[in-house]
């Protein structure tokens, strides 16, 4: 039977409201919030239906990085996200250099989900949980005994997964704690197995002392993840990863540089507690040499480096196949927490995501998760949204309150809100990366 325009129209589900194969990208402005030296550079991708998408440059990197994408985009079709992100991530690199390439790829998610009338983690292949656990990482206390009541009061607050850091800075103060102290200040940029500061067997009973107070007041009932050992070569990694192996923590995060792939192999190799790192790794052709090396327990890509939520999905399938668990590095705003949360909810193999801005008190203002009442996170959990896109609206008053103008260091860039970037639309460069 044929069926005309009228019947069309009226076949049941079908939307009518989006013509997502005529949308296109027409501008992208950016608003950078944050406080002290903390950047989160918020992208807007807008287009010629109204529909505006969300995204976000990875923390503490230059919001320049997805500008110079702009050109890039214009006219576009934001549903093309894979085409996209071929077409730009040649502008990407690790760490921070991934940020503008990830940031777009959130918003070009955000835009498909919107105009698809569907939530991002659909864009993924769909959901395999409802909540997100997160886990809280939690600034250091000098004095063990108020880091563990620190860790507790996170329990209490229902976090069931919590992070703190275990370094040098706990051996140092100790007479014949660290070799070469008195550099490891000047060392801080020097990678690990350069730096000739060594820990010796007094410094590493300072560590186990430490832990040892912390696990007597937070117990064993939730895992506790550790990071931030400082920058020794890998035998002394080892020595203190097998020092520690007994309070059963549940990583030893970055403890060498993922660069090193041979020497995370002897790491892992080395000690008895899962081995973790990935935070600045972009792609997945950047974590193939660690995952096919079985040189990891749990990779920890950061989605505003990895290459965004389906790239990232593509990381933990890679994963998957290796028996390699995934964590989710996060030090953002709620915009790049809930693109985490989209793409968490796709990964069998997932653990928990991180958060870095429990103690800060306007961090819940800055979106309101369309759908849910409250704080975005409640009893240690985010809940899945379920509304079409990333689920979220900014709150523009906040957005305005918490600009970044911080003029002490890396001055904010661009300084408005939202403002034109008419400056960016000119592509002036070949890009093809191959002849
Ligand atoms: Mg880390």
């Amino acid at each position: 039977m044929a069926i005309d325009s009228s019947a069309k129209s009226s076949l049941e589900g079908i939307r009518t409201g989006s013509s997502p194969s005529d949308l296109k990208i027409t501008d992208m402005r950016i608003a950078v919030v944050g406080k002290d030296n903390w950047r989160w550079p918020i992208i807007k991708l807008y287009t010629n239906q109204g529909l505006v998408g969300l995204g976000e440059v990875r923390d503490g990197a230059s919001a320049r990085y997805a500008l110079m994408l702009k050109s890039r985009l214009l006219g576009e079709n934001p549903c093309d996200i894979d085409r996209l992100f071929k077409k730009i991530k040649q502008f990407g690199g690790h760490g921070r250099l991934g940020g503008g390439v990830c940031g777009v790829e959130m918003a070009l998610c955000d835009l498909a989900g919107k105009a698809f009338g569907v939530p991002a983690y659909m864009l993924a292949g769909g959901k395999y949980r409802d909540k997100i656990k997160v886990y809280a990482d939690t600034p250091s206390k000098k004095d063990p005994e108020e880091m563990g009541k620190v860790l507790k009061d996170r329990m209490d607050q229902g976090f069931e997964f919590l992070k703190m850091d275990i370094g040098l800075w706990i051996a140092e103060p100790e007479e014949g704690g660290v070799v070469n102290r008195s550099i490891i200040q000047e060392r801080a940029n020097v990678m690990h197995p350069f730096t000739g500061i060594q820990v010796t067997d007094r410094g590493i009973s300072k560590m186990v002392e430490y832990v040892e107070t912390v696990r007597d007041i937070v117990g064993y009932e939730i895992p506790i993840a550790s990071d931030h050992f400082g920058h020794m070569g890998v035998e002394n990694c080892i020595r203190i990863g097998k020092a520690l192996d007994r309070f059963t923590l549940a990583w030893y995060e970055d403890m060498i540089p993922w660069q090193y792939v041979d020497q995370w192999k002897q790491l892992k190799e080395g000690v008895d507690t899962p081995v973790c790192t990935g935070e600045d790794i972009y792609l997945r052709e950047g974590f193939e040499p660690l995952v096919e090396a079985g040189a990891i327990s749990i990779a920890h890509p950061d989605l505003a480096t990895s290459g965004g939520i389906l790239e990232t999905k593509r990381i933990a399938d890679l994963c998957y196949d290796a028996g390699i668990a995934v964590a989710l590095h996060q030090a953002g705003s709620p915009v790049v927490a809930m693109a985490n949360v989209h793409c968490a909810a796709a990964i069998d193999n997932f653990v928990a995501l991180e958060m870095h801005s429990v103690d800060n008190p306007w961090w819940n203002d800055l979106v309101t998760v369309v759908g849910q009442d409250g704080p975005m996170i409640q009893n240690g959990f985010i809940k899945l949204p379920d509304a079409p896109g990333l689920g979220i609206e900014l709150n523009e008053e906040a957005i305005e309150e918490h600009l970044n103008r911080n003029p002490d260091r890396f001055a904010a860039y661009p300084e408005g809100m939202f403002e034109p970037t008419d400056e960016w639309n000119e592509l002036d460069a070949h890009d093809r990366v191959w002849s």
